[in-house]
């Protein structure tokens, strides 16, 4: 088999590696992307289009987080694609006093560093939206986020990506990572077989199987998230609104549904998520998901009981026992690199993604990438 080689090969095509594709080619790298299936058919198509800023862990992440979302901002116009950028308000619905103390810290801390944020008594509550049932919360807090439609990011970065050169080949899973002692010598679909003098992983969920080709082990978990969407709506709410607790919710739970809804700007509201641990990925809904969700957005919005569910899927959510991301060269493989287990995803990527390209084309780090170093899992290298 002849091998066709490249500077730079990455295995995934969903936000992380399309953005980063992308990145690469603008500065001049010859990159090729093998995905699996469809561009943004992974976790990246499957999720709620939130830049996150509520949730932002109060540590170098945040910085991270802040410059992402004007880096968003400005990318509707450098990536010229409309990927149906708005602003949008997030409410965090608060039901018990030991978190009213936590979102307090945490919208302090956020309107300390000039993002629009405040804490919402009831009655405020009620005022910002009012098909709500507020009767059991304490209140919200909320904050000025972003929204998008998060396909239409994955075409937008992948669309400027081949503009630059970039070749994105959708359908070509990768079956093997060979090595020999400290490099990665080829990466093989069951068709090709390619050379590159870097090989990236960004295989979300899968990158910790992908890893272990490499004879590399990364402690990537998931959980299996469901989510929903209804037919188009008249407009009905003004914010996206979640639960303060989703996190100590869905983490380690066996089963459990946490639901977050937003309105989309074609009128249907998308409601996530019902998950599940799962030892294997598999993409299929379960029989109490959807009812699960259906039952707890009626709890908030009973108004809704009319309202028709047209479409349910789901789709693994990657995280590291740290919930902090892994980015950086593999320990022990001088020409392997991961970036995975994202949190705040869409709102990181734009200045991640530039950051990772630097990297990889041999610009000095940014100091704030030390902290996903991946050797903190002391990875194990066979
Ligand atoms: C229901 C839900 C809602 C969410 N909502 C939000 C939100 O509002 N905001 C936010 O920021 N985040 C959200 N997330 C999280 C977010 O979707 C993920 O963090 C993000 O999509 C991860 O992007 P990625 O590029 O790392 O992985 P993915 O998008 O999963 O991309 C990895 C790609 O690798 C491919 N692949 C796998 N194996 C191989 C192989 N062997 N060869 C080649 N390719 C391979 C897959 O097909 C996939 O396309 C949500 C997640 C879920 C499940």
């Amino acid at each position: 088999m002849a091998t066709d080689r490249r500077d730079v090969i990455i295995i995934g095509g969903g936000f992380a590696g399309l953005a980063i594709a992308y990145q690469l080619a603008k500065r001049g790298a010859d990159v090729l992307l093998l995905e699996a299936a469809s561009l943004g058919s992974g976790t990246s198509g499957a999720c709620a289009g939130r830049a996150q800023v509520s949730e932002s862990h109060r540590d170098a992440h945040f910085e991270v987080v802040q410059a992402g979302l004007a880096r968003l901002e400005a990318l509707t116009v450098e990536l010229d694609f409309d990927f149906e950028w708005r602003r949008l308000g997030n409410l965090m619905l608060i039901e018990h006093e030991r978190h009213w103390q936590w979102w307090a810290e945490q919208v302090a801390f956020l309107a300390g560093r000039g993002l629009p944020a405040e804490l919402l008594d009831r009655q405020s509550l009620q005022a910002a939206e009012p098909l709500l049932n507020a009767d059991k919360f304490l209140g919200a807090a909320w904050c000025l986020e972003g929204h998008l439609n998060p396909l239409k990011l994955c075409h937008a970065f992948a669309a400027a990506a081949r503009r630059r050169g970039a070749e994105l080949r959708q359908h070509a899973p990768v079956i093997d990572i060979e090595r020999q002692g400290r490099r990665v010598t080829a990466v093989r679909t069951a068709r090709e077989r390619f050379a590159a003098d870097t090989v990236l992983v960004t295989a979300g969920a899968w990158s910790g199987q992908l890893l272990g080709r490499a004879g590399v082990s990364l402690p990537v978990q998931f959980t299996h998230a469901e989510a929903v969407i209804s037919e188009p709506l008249p407009s009905l709410l003004h914010n996206h609104v979640g639960l303060a607790d989703f996190y100590e919710t869905i983490h380690n739970a066996a089963r459990a549904v946490s639901v977050g809804v937003a309105q989309q700007q074609n009128g249907t509201l998308l409601v996530t998520e019902a998950v599940e641990m799962t030892p294997a990925i598999h993409r299929r809904n379960s029989p109490w998901g959807s009812p699960a969700i259906a039952r707890d957005v009626l709890a908030l919005f009973p108004r809704l009981a009319r309202a028709r569910i047209v479409r349910a899927w789901a789709a693994p959510s990657p995280f590291l026992p740290d919930e902090q991301p892994a980015i950086g060269w593999v320990p022990g493989v001088d020409n392997l690199f991961v970036a995975t287990c994202f949190h705040l995803t869409i709102t990181t990527i734009p200045v991640l993604s530039e950051w990772i390209a630097g990297l990889l084309l041999g610009e000095a780090g940014a100091p704030a990438l030390a902290a996903f170093n991946p050797g903190r899992f002391e990875t194990m290298t066979s």
